[in-house]
């Protein structure tokens, strides 16, 4: 008798353990397939993780244990979805994020394959159908069936639904001439296909290229300013990993960047090349995924969850941007995907890990400055380009207010001009999207808000909603105060919509796009507005910190950051840090082709550290500063931090419970813990309740991790009450 172990697909901590059951099938199951199994009296999916064989009966082994076993013989799979090295590194990334096991499994695998119940019905295998001559006998067939017979014989590989004279075909099938076969058809195809020259590396690329190469090191930071052509450094070396019959797989941080790469790549490796980010359909996930684990690709190309794809024999992973916070999941598991890069390159023979930015995160910084990782740099951009002039205008003071505009000064407004005159590329940037922030009755001070989350909501114009930019919740636009039925309303404050009315205003004939993920929510738009603008299709793009990132718009020559200090207001650690990436990725936008860049900075905050080193992008200057004040407050990475969210419909219960907690992690800490909170967060409720969050800081990790997993177990008991853990928490 079979007995199978299966996690159930429920991603609960009460329930993270494998449950036995019976299999009286006809096929043989393996650990990694997926099974229809019967829990609590309905049917769910199940995960094999373990297969026992036992002499005994099923009544032998009831008697033994002493319950009922339910038999489960529905498998849902030909053939483990998961390779081997991946059910390892579910266990640890299970592990190290304290998160349910299941909830892992669910994280790597693409909608079809997931285990859980939505997945059944979604994409499976699509065929196409192909024909071939069984029997060459032309006897007894007619001129025309002779015609198509030969026709067949004569092609290689003829897709049925090719041929037109379909009776003639059925002939040819019912007489046991041709047959028909199916073949897996392949869903994806890409068709952005553009030709590259071969570049030859500059001599600092070409250093850096044999110095990872000839290296034997786990982890890389490859440090190079914007525009110093770290992709080419990229493609350069992946070439020579696949040549040495290794995979490659590339991580970019977002679904726009995927595109450019995927250019440059498929250029290389055509049908080699598998892609996998959220915007393919199920079924093109599932086709990619497949091909990845049936050994058919050599480079994968992806977002976050692509570090999960199935590649056997990994040479390389690179993180291009790894600074960039999506890399972070921010659902259990909330999984970093650089460290679980890193893991995975572990069961790998000389698997490299390779992370690419211009402004690391500190915590990648301090690590390379050790010698944790082995430190790469880039310094001089392409072609010696310089990088672009920077000026900060202070807008606190009134001589560079432009009376035409409340959004622009004086001397940005001159500047735009300046450049559209001479035919070039102005790329502004706001990092907050919709019209204005939030609407204000001006009677009874009363702000409209969400009732799910209790935020403020952001009036859009583009079609005259107020929306939740935390739930996503919409309301029609309101001509009366809901309290006090005053209809003096305000808006408040000001998004990338409003700029781009004021651009328009301002400039009537320039030709203006907008980038935020308003205009991402039909697909394609953003990757098309891209290419149009990159195309030189238009003289204006207004973006949030999307546009900054990675792009290279070689006719840009103004960069213009409306408001830098917007994030230096929000409470959090790593506002500074984000505020310094966001300035210096967007100034890198400027001057990439032949002529020279600017940016101009508006702010509030004219001397801040993250401003002023922003602007002269200097990136160990900011480092340096940042990391003392790291030190002081005990902040990664001279700490780790973590978060612990608790939620519930009842107020006091999450309140008491969330203090309890707090003492109970602090005084098992001994000392060695901090404890801040507990705290609402600015999103003080969401659809399961009123949350709390406690958060840890803390040097020793698996004392921490041991702590937390008995927290988990007391808590996982309460009713009443949700947890949810982010290990590493980035929002600190
Ligand atoms: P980064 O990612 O470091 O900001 P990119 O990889 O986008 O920089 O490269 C910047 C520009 O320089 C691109 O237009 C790229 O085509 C060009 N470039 C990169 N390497 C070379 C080279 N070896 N010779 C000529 N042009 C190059
Ligand atoms: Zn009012
Ligand atoms: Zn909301």
């Amino acid at each position: 008798m079979i007995i199978l172990n299966v996690l159930i697909e429920h991603a609960a901590y009460a329930i993270n353990r494998p449950f036995s059951y019976v299999y009286e099938g006809e096929m043989s199951p393996k650990v990694g397939e997926r099974v229809q199994v019967s829990f609590h009296n309905s049917q769910v999916v199940g995960y094999i993780i373990g297969i026992e064989e036992t002499n005994k009966s099923k009544e032998e082994y009831e008697e033994e244990l002493g319950y009922q076993i339910l038999v489960a013989d529905k498998l849902l799979d030909s053939e483990p979805i998961l390779t081997e090295e991946l059910r390892i590194v579910a266990n640890e990334v299970s592990k190290y994020y304290l998160s349910p096991l299941i909830s892992v499994y669910q994280a790597m695998l693409p909608p079809s394959l997931k285990p859980t119940s939505s997945a059944i019905k979604k994409a499976q295998i699509a065929y196409e159908k192909y024909l071939r001559v069984i029997n060459e006998d032309e006897s007894n067939l007619t001129p025309k069936q002779i015609e198509l017979l030969r026709l067949i014989k004569g092609s290689s590989e003829v897709k049925k639904n090719e041929i037109k004279s379909i009776s003639i075909l059925n002939k040819l099938i019912a007489n046991k001439n041709v047959e028909e076969y199916k073949v897996e058809k392949r869903r994806y195809s890409f068709n952005d296909i553009k030709e590259f020259k071969e570049l030859t590396l500059t001599y600092e690329q070409q250093k850096v290229k044999d110095e990872f190469l000839n290296t034997n090191d786990n982890v890389y930071l490859l440090e190079g300013v914007t525009g110093s052509g770290k992709t080419e450094v990229y493609i350069s070396i992946v070439k020579e990993i696949v040549a040495s019959g290794k995979t490659a797989l590339i991580l970019v941080p977002e679904i726009n960047l995927t595109p450019v790469m995927m250019q440059r790549f498929y250029h290389l490796f055509k049908e080699k090349v598998a892609i996998l980010h959220s915007e393919l359909t199920s079924g093109e996930k599932y086709d990619e995924y497949r091909k990845i684990l049936h050994r058919e690709i050599q480079v994968v190309i992806g977002t976050r969850s692509a570090v999960f794809a199935p590649l056997d024999n990994l040479g390389i992973i690179i993180l291009d941007e790894e600074h960039v916070e999506s890399y972070k999941q921010d659902n259990a598991p909330c999984y970093h995907a650089k460290d679980v890069a890193i893991m995975r390159a572990k069961h790998f023979e000389n698997c490299k890990v390779l992370l690419g930015s211009a402004t690391p995160t500190l915590e990648s910084e301090a690590r390379a400055l050790k010698g944790v990782y082995h430190h790469l740099r880039l310094l001089k951009r392409i072609n010696e380009r310089e990088l672009p002039e920077t000026e900060i205008i202070n807008l606190q003071d009134y001589r560079n207010i432009d009376y035409l505009s409340s959004i622009f000064s004086k001397k940005l407004r001159a500047a735009i001009k300046e450049t559209l005159d001479k035919k070039e590329q102005v790329v502004l940037l706001l990092n907050r999207r919709g019209y204005s922030t939030s609407v204000l009755c001006r009677e009874c001070g009363h702000v409209i808000k969400c009732p799910e989350c209790d935020i403020p909501l952001v009036y859009h114009s583009f079609d005259k909603m107020l929306k939740c930019h935390n739930c996503g919740h919409v309301e029609t636009q309101i001509h009366q105060c809901p309290e006090c039925g005053s209809k003096y309303l305000s808006r408040i404050g000001f998004g990338s919509e409003k700029v781009e009315d004021e651009i328009r205003k301002l400039f009537p004939t320039a030709s203006v796009l907008r980038l935020d993920s308003d205009v991402g929510k039909v697909k394609n738009n953003i990757a098309s507005t891209l290419k149009a603008f990159s195309n030189h299709e238009a003289d204006i793009l207004i973006g949030t910190q999307m546009i900054a990132k990675g792009h290279d718009f070689p006719d840009v020559t103004l960069v213009g950051l409306v408001l830098a200090d917007l994030g230096l207001t929000l409470p959090s650690a790593r506002s500074s840090e984000r505020t310094f990436q966001l300035i210096t990725q967007a100034i890198g936008r400027a001057g990439r082709g032949a002529k020279k860049g600017r940016a101009i900075i508006q702010t509030y905050m004219p001397t801040h550290y993250s401003i002023t080193y922003g602007a002269k992008q200097d990136y160990m200057g900011f480092y340096k500063e940042e990391m003392r004040i790291r030190k002081l407050q005990q902040n990664p990475p001279y700490t780790f931090a973590s978060t612990l969210t608790l939620t519930s419909k009842n107020e006091d219960l999450v309140n008491q419970m969330a203090f309890t907690t707090l003492d109970l992690v602090l005084r098992e800490g001994e000392g060695n813990i901090i404890g801040v909170g507990p705290s609402s967060p600015y999103v003080k409720k969401d659809s399961l309740g009123y949350r709390r969050i406690c958060m840890f800081k803390y040097k020793d990790q698996d004392k921490f991790k041991e702590i937390m997993q008995n927290i988990i177990n007391i808590l996982s008991k309460k009713a009443g009450i949700s947890i949810k853990i982010d290990i590493d928490a980035l929002d600190i």
